[in-house]
This record gives structure tokens, C-alpha cells and sequence, in this order.
């Protein structure tokens, strides 16, 4: 099976010449682990940081060695008590076609339930990073403002679509195109959106939301963060999910300028990890599985086809190219 490997390190904005698409062996999975053959690939924007010879709090990519992410596929061999041929699952060894995978770090996950790139998405890591960023991080309010950046993406369409399901007073979003913003407000139930792209966001921030907002929900950083800075109201929190802007970033930004407002405004700025908050899994899938089932909740995805075009479907999605969700899927 093939595998996209890391062979250099990007500077900046990654590179196709970056990646190498080889040939690994296929073997037969050992005692206590399954061989799984992908479906569907995840393509994430934390990987940007993998991608770099840094410590943080997932290690890099090694390079000239397969790169891994999250999958799901199908088992077509077993050792491991509970899994069975045929069965699909859930497991982080993604950017190839075949991993052998140790039974403890593969879920079960039912495509009868749910389609299985729900699993990668709106169910899945970006769905609780939305679920748990807004309510324990941010600790949302019923009444509250909220503005998210990212906001047609993975975790962003979700904030938003979550804080009017739990009785926000206002729901902002911005997003990098006149499309993306013309489905936030048409599609997903925003009250106001708009594309950063055509202007200072502190401006058109103030303008969407003349009252301020209680939350903002940062996927983005920089001048972002620094008008949602400007437009918080007193007690205002954030939760700082990610900081997009930055990852291709060979200089610091600037932005944040006006940090001393948080004095005088109370404000509570607090960066999260989507793994501190499994407790809520359960709670979470219960309450979002019933806004799927119900139709209440749009979980839009971008399917990229083929494992020739992962690396493509990664580059696209740091420039914007996904509405929702972007998929890898490997077709037949
Ligand atoms: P998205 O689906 O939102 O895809 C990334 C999007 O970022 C692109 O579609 C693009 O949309 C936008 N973007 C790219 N460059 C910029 C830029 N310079 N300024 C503003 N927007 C930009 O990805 P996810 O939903 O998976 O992730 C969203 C954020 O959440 C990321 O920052 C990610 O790192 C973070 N995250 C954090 C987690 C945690 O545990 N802390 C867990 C999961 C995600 P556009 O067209 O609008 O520019």
C-alpha cells in the first residue's frame, strides 16, 4: 500500500516537493492488532505544526517516515479479541491505504448510525473541539454574543450552528469568501457573517455586531483576535482554539495590540485542547447525534478523491478550499 511521507520541512506555506507518496509493505497484523484497510482520510490544520521540528503537545512528523492522522477503514484481518473482518473502525493512522493497528487505539464506529466520514468530522475531533470550545472553555450563556473565526470550516460551522441551537442572542462568523459567507447566513442559521478578506476585521466586526459580543470563539489569531479584543463586552471570554494565521507564519505577529483591555473588560482568555475534554463524549454525541438526526445541524464536508491528491487536499484546505469538514476519501 502507498503512504505519503514527510521529506523535508516546510518554510512557510508547505510545498507539494514536501511530501513523497511511497510504497510501504502490507503485513499480517501480529497478536492483538488489525490490518485496516482506509476509507476515508482526515486532513487537519494542527498537522501544519507536525510538519515542523518542534516540541509541542503532539511530536512532529519524522522525516522520510509515513505520516499519520486520523482515519477510518475497514478490518480485512484480525488478531484482536472484538474486532472482526468487516467491521469498521476508527484509529489515527491515516495519510496511507493500509495500517496495522494495536486493537486499543482503534474505535469501533457504525455506518448504519452515521455516515463514516462523520466519524473525522461533525462526530468526530473537530465536532468536540466546537462542542467543548464553546460550552466549557467559553462557558456559553444563553443570551450570549458570539463570534467565531473559521466559521465555515470543521470546527467554525459548528460553533456557530451550536451557540443559536443553545439560545445565542447573536451569531457572527467570519470566513475567507463572499460564498462561504453567503452559507453562513443562508445556509447555517448566522446572523451576521462576513469575509475578512474585504476589509479591516475590527471594522466590519463592529459593523455585524454594534453591540459587542459576550464570546468570541478564535480559530484564526492575529487581527482577529485582536478586534474580537476591541468588540468583547465586560466578562467576555474566549477560547482559543487555534490560531490559523500563523502556522505558515515565518515572523511573529504583531496583533494582538490592545491585550490591556482584558484589565478593564474582565476578560478570561483561555487556550484549549480538544483531549482534555473526552469526559464530554458522551453528553456530546447524545446531544449533536440528535441535531443530525433531527436536521438541525448541517455538518457540510469537502471530499477530496483519491490518495494521490491527500497532499493536495491538505494544501487546499490551509487556503481555504473546504466548506466544512475536508475529506480524503480512497475510492475503491
Ligand atoms: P477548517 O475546516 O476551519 O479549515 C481551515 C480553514 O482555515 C480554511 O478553510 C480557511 O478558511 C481558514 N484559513 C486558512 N488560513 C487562514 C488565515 N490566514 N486567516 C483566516 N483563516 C484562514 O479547519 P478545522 O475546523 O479543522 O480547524 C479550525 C481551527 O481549529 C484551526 O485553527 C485548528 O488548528 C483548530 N483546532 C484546534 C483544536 C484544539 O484542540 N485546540 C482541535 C481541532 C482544531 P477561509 O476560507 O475562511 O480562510
Amino acid at each position: 500500500g502507498r503512504a505519503w511521507h514527510l521529506v523535508a520541512r516546510p518554510h512557510g506555506v508547505p510545498v507539494p516537493e514536501d511530501f513523497a507518496l511511497r510504497e510501504i509493505p502490507v503485513t499480517e497484523p501480529g497478536p492483538g492488532r488489525i490490518l485496516v484497510r482506509n476509507l476515508h482520510l482526515s486532513v487537519d490544520p494542527y498537522m501544519r505544526g507536525r510538519m515542523n521540528d518542534v516540541k509541542s503537545y503532539v511530536p512532529p512528523f519524522r522525516l522520510d517516515a509515513p505520516m499519520d492522522g486520523g482515519a477510518v477503514g475497514e478490518v480485512v484481518a484480525s488478531e484482536a479479541d472484538g474486532f472482526a473482518v468487516g467491521d469498521h473502525v476508527l484509529h489515527g493512522l491515516g495519510w496511507r491505504e493500509y495500517a496495522v493497528v494495536k486493537a486499543e487505539h482503534a474505535t469501533k464506529v457504525d455506518p448504519a448510525v452515521a455516515p463514516l466520514t462523520a466519524y473525522l468530522g461533525v462526530l468526530g475531533m473537530p465536532g468536540l473541539t466546537a462542542y467543548a470550545g464553546l460550552l466549557e472553555v467559553a462557558s456559553f450563556q444563553e443570551g450570549d454574543a458570539v463570534f467565531v473565526s473559521g466559521a465555515a470550516g470543521a470546527v467554525g460551522s459548528l460553533v456557530g450552528q451550536i451557540a443559536r441551537l443553545k439560545g445565542a442572542s447573536r451569531v457572527i462568523g467570519s470566513a475567507g469568501s463572499d460564498e462561504k459567507v453567503r452559507a453562513l447566513t443562508e445556509e447555517y442559521g448566522f446572523d451576521a457573517a462576513f469575509n475578512y478578506k474585504n476589509g479591516p476585521v475590527g471594522e466590519q466586526l463592529k459593523e455585524a455586531a454594534p453591540d459587542g459580543i459576550d464570546v468570541y470563539f478564535d480559530n484564526v489569531g492575529g487581527e482577529h483576535l485582536e478586534a474580537a479584543i476591541s468588540s468583547l463586552r465586560v466578562h467576555g471570554r474566549v477560547a482559543v482554539c487555534g490560531m490559523i494565521s500563523q502556522y505558515n507564519a515565518t515572523e511573529p505577529s504583531p496583533a494582538p495590540r490592545n491585550l490591556a483591555q482584558v484589565i478593564g473588560k474582565r476578560l478570561r482568555i483561555q487556550g484549549m485542547l480538544v483531549s482534555d475534554h473526552q469526559a464530554l463524549q458522551p453528553r456530546f454525541v447524545e446531544e449533536v447525534g440528535g441535531w443530525i438526526r433531527s436536521g438541525d445541524l448541517h455538518h457540510p464536508e469537502t471530499v477530496v478523491h483519491g490518495i494521490d491528491h491527500a497532499v493536495d487536499a491538505f494544501l487546499g484546505m490551509l487556503r481555504g478550499e473546504n466548506t466544512g469538514k475536508m475529506i480524503v476519501s480512497l475510492d475503491g
